[in-house]
């Protein structure tokens, strides 16, 4: 489903990825975990060209990410439609929620199904209302962003991202800014989504979501991958140093 090599990228200089490869089979939910600044948001914001690396080949459901280098050796997207499809069957949740705060809740969720998609408003409209029961937002079609719990608002970004019916969800940080109480509601719809197969990147911090949902846990550190692995030998014994250290510190 997904698959990403030799991924590289500086900021002024400095290399914050250092060469990431990761493959994610369709219906694996990985999560990526590391310290601070160690690279895991840049990492994701490469997948879809929000950022663009400076190195590396990205493939997403068998198609490669457009992009070729130009003459100074820099990559650049090569095919604007090709990306606009890209991004397009890709979805990403931030931890900032992101609503458009100009948009009622269902405007928020048709948005793209209508004006990236070019799907009739209409069957948006039913789609939306049937996602938003689905993550429990059912009552809130007409609400303001502003009239919402962080959590609540986090669900509906998250409806908004399955308006798509996306083939890669990726997810950064989705309850860092959520009340201890909050989390819960979203790490619980997360679980859903999981169980229901869908691909997943998810950079957390939430352990518990890592070892019970994840098929694999990811170590990011300093801008390679230090370690991955599936949950059991993550947090078992026989796990890395350098990523007990992390759990421990
Ligand atoms: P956190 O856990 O704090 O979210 P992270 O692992 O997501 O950290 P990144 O946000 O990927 O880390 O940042 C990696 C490094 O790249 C950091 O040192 C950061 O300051 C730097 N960086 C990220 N984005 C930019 C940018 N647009 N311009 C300059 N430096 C950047
Ligand atoms: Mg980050």
């Amino acid at each position: 489903m997904l698959r990403a090599t030799g991924i590289e990228k500086s900021f002024g200089g400095r290399k914050v990825l250092k060469g990431i490869d990761l493959d994610a089979a369709k219906g694996e939910v990985i999560s990526i975990l590391g310290g601070s600044g160690s690279g895991k948001s840049t990492f994701l914001r490469c997948l879809n060209l929000l950022e663009m690396p400076d190195v590396g080949e990205i493939s997403i459901a068998g198609t490669p990410a457009p992009l070729v280098r130009d003459r100074h050796g820099a990559l650049r997207v090569s095919d604007a439609r090709a990306l606009g499809s890209m991004r397009a069957r890709t979805a990403m949740v931030f931890q900032g929620f992101n609503l458009w705060s100009h948009m009622r809740v269902i405007d928020n969720v048709i948005a793209a199904p209508v004006h990236v998609h070019g799907m009739a408003r209409e069957e948006a409209v039913e789609r939306a209302h049937a996602l938003l029961e689905r993550v429990g937002m059912g009552g809130f079609a007409q609400h303001w962003p502003r009239q919402l719990s962080g959590g609540q608002q986090q669900r509906v970004a998250i409806a908004r991202a399955l308006a798509t019916d996306p083939e890669l969800m990726l997810f950064d940080e989705p309850t860092s800014a959520l009340d201890p109480e909050r989390v819960r509601e979203v790490l619980d719809l997360m679980r859903s989504l999981a169980a229901e197969g869908r691909t997943m990147l998810v950079v957390t911090h939430e352990m518990a979501f890592a070892r019970d949902v994840s098929t694999r846990v990811v170590h990011v550190r300093e801008g390679r991958i230090e370690s991955m692995g599936p949950p059991a030998q993550m947090f078992g014994p026989d796990a890395s140093p350098a990523f007990r250290a992390f759990l421990s510190a």
